[in-house]
């Protein structure tokens, strides 16, 4: 399946590290690289993402609520 880029309405999952439509393989995520990213950075910083799988939640990561 080609890569298609569209105008994608808030139905389509997201990439929470880059706002690219997310891959069915790597759900939430876009690819395997955003994914292991991902999970590299939270065990790094220890935030937590909830894993979800709402369609219009808005997480670019870096302003997540940390209870500290
Ligand atoms: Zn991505």
């Amino acid at each position: 399946m080609a890569t298609v880029r569209r105008p994608e309405p808030r139905k389509t999952r997201k990439c929470p590290l880059c706002g690219h439509a997310a891959e069915e393989d790597y759900r939430p995520f876009c690819s395997k690289r955003c994914k292991q990213l991902d999970l590299g950075r939270w065990l790094d910083e220890s935030y937590r993402v909830p894993v979800v799988e709402t369609d219009d939640l808005d997480i670019d990561g870096e302003d997540e609520p940390y209870d500290s």
